[in-house]
């Protein structure tokens, strides 16, 4: 039995043998590796990383920009436009669902199942409401030639004054 010790900086990636770690930050990194590796990302030491940073606590909502501080934060050195490539390239896999607020403002949820949101206009941040919590009447009818494949809601909130 070889017995292997995964520290925060150090990438090691095995090939068969990932159920010999057992470090809860090593089991972290194993769980990432394997959700990589089963929608046929490579897990390159950028996507691990930030992989990592993304998926090990609960469903977060995150900018490019606040995902690139956190990096620097982690001694991560990956550039802002790698981070926003590798949020795309999450996305474009389906571990990642972005949530477009407006023209300049993209957010990432790492839960990926059908939710609306509430953007909380003060502090911009997205809280989610669950999909059942939403209930539509009525839609138009699509362009010809078209169907409708999901519909987003953001409910955009601010701080009542008391
Ligand atoms: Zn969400």
């Amino acid at each position: 039995m070889v017995s292997s010790r995964i520290s925060e900086n150090f990438v090691y990636i095995p090939e068969n043998d990932t159920h010999m770690v057992t470090m809860s930050g090593a089991r972290t990194y194993t769980a990432v590796l394997e959700r990589l590796r089963r929608v046929g990302l490579r897990p390159t030491r950028q996507r691990l990383a930030l992989a990592k940073l993304l998926f090990s606590g609960e469903d977060r909502h995150v900018t490019a920009e606040a995902l690139h501080k956190e990096a620097l934060a982690n001694q991560i050195c990956v550039s802002l436009a790698t981070v926003y490539n590798t949020l795309h390239q999450f996305t474009d896999a389906g571990i990642l669902r972005e949530v477009v607020v407006d023209a300049a403002r993209s957010y990432f949820d790492t839960n990926t199942r059908h939710h609306h949101h509430f953007y909380r206009e003060d502090d911009q941040k997205l809280v989610d409401i669950p999909d059942d919590h939403v209930v539509l009447k009525k839609l138009p009818s699509p362009p010809a030639g078209t169907s409708i494949s999901q519909v987003d809601i953001v409910v955009r909130i601010h701080p009542t004054s008391t």
